[in-house]
């Protein structure tokens, strides 16, 4: 494959990230507190915001990982395990940037 087209598929999957954090942080936007709100609907809204919360800190942390992976491409360390230095698939390598090992690694 070459880097220009790996490099466009790590845009992709960057733009992709950009608009789930667009749509994370519009979620977690404080709402007026509505005083016909019962607890238990009011502390099951408070449950979701935080799952919203927690995949936006993902999203970000992804968001970076593609950044750097993006200034990677060409590189040696370009698509290599951290720890055994194996190539990673980059369809792996683009699902889950923020952790680059190899299949075999991960699982240890
Ligand atoms: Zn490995």
């Amino acid at each position: 494959m070459k880097y220009r087209d790996i490099k466009q598929l790590i845009n992709q999957e960057i733009d992709k990230t950009k608009k789930l954090i667009e749509m994370y942080e519009e979620e977690t936007k404080p709402v007026a507190p509505d005083c016909a709100i019962d607890i238990l609907s009011r502390n099951e809204a408070m449950i979701s915001k935080n799952i919203v919360i927690t995949s936006l800190l993902q999203a970000k942390s992804k968001l970076s990982a593609l950044e750097y992976l993006l200034s990677n491409v060409g590189t040696r360390d370009f698509g290599k395990c951290v720890r055994c230095r194996k190539e990673i698939p980059l369809g792996r390598i683009l699902v889950r940037p923020e952790s680059l090992l190899c299949v075999k690694c991960s699982q240890e």
